[in-house]
């Protein structure tokens, strides 16, 4: 049978996980979503009154299917970490078992296992403050949705992730540039939170794949006009720039993300694992502007 996936992180049809979730469907994947709870209602709404019908044709004229869309919070890890402002909130209310171990639990419940894992999400309350001025809320609350819920989604997800002679089984996540290289207006702490998460690339990498033969990578994208990149307020600059200093000077756009994606999941990829993947028309490469 074909694989199946679990995509974290797609609430609309603008940003990385959308591509993502095309790219493995057009290889063959089965299509498993979690969607972040404040945004699940619109979402599915969206997708039942056929709002992204056009976004959702792939390349031999067919519509993507999204089996299942599983409610998620990933800052939680399980029901006891959820603070009572947050239970009886009307947003949460309507929804249940969206904490990572629930969503875990559910998948299992649901299909048993998964083939690959994708976690396409980042936030960071304070990303348009310079580091300086970032509280250590802030700070830690980049880290907790941007870094940390990779980590919880991969633990609670691994004993579900089929392994296999020739290693079946992968994850991907989503980092950026701005880890390693000065971007100012990437504040907030989500410097730091891209950081971590590649250097926890490489450790889980290790640790998954001696468990259980699972690859781990990251893909530094390029720029996108996405909803969370619009938040950050300096998006169409960096489009700008990158087409104006990168070995390539066309836009960058999110189904090469998506096709990096599938490629690095696929058996093609069999023995790369704790890397970062540029996606990025090749600005990574530059050392100064042109
Ligand atoms: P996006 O808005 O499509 O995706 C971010 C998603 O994260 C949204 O669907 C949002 O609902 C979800 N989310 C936020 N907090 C969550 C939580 N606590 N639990 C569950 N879901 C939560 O934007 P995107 O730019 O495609 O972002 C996807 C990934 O790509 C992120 O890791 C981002 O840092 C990375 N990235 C983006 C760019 C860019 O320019 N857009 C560049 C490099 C890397």
């Amino acid at each position: 049978r074909g694989k199946r996936a679990f995509i974290a992180g797609v609430a609309d049809d603008n940003g990385y996980g959308w591509a993502i979730a095309k790219s493995l469907a057009a290889a063959g994947a089965e299509i498993l979503v979690g969607t972040w709870v404040p945004a699940l209602n619109i979402f599915e709404s969206s997708l039942r009154r056929g709002k992204f019908d056009e976004s959702r044709v792939l390349p031999d004229g067919s519509l993507m299917e999204i089996t299942k869309v599983y409610p998620l919070d990933a800052v939680f890890d399980n029901p006891e970490d959820v603070p009572e402002e947050i239970k009886t909130n009307k947003r949460y209310a309507g929804s249940s078992n969206w904490t990572v171990q629930e969503a875990a639990e559910c998948v299992k419940n649901d299909f048993g296992s998964i083939d690959i894992l994708v976690h396409s999400l980042a936030n960071g309350p304070e990303v348009v403050k310079p580091l300086l001025e970032t509280s250590r809320k802030g700070y830690l609350a980049a880290i907790s949705a941007s870094s940390y819920s990779y980590v919880s989604l991969l633990k609670h997800f691994l004993p579900i992730i089929n392994p296999g002679k020739l290693p079946r089984g992968s994850s991907i996540s989503l980092t950026y540039i701005a880890s390693e290289r000065i971007i100012p207006g990437y504040g907030g702490g989500m410097s730091s939170a891209k950081a971590a998460l590649e250097s926890d690339t490489r450790v889980l990498a290790f640790e998954a794949g001696r468990r259980k033969g699972i690859r781990v990578n990251t893909i530094s994208a390029g720029p996108l006009r996405s909803r969370a990149a619009k938040a950050i307020g300096f998006i169409d600059m960096m489009i700008d720039y990158s087409s104006a200093n990168a070995p390539l000077e066309k836009e960058l756009s999110a189904d090469e993300v998506g096709n990096t994606a599938a490629f690095l999941a696929s058996p093609l990829a069999s023995a790369i694992t704790g890397g970062v993947i540029y996606v990025d028309n090749g600005l990574n490469a530059m050392g100064v502007g042109v």
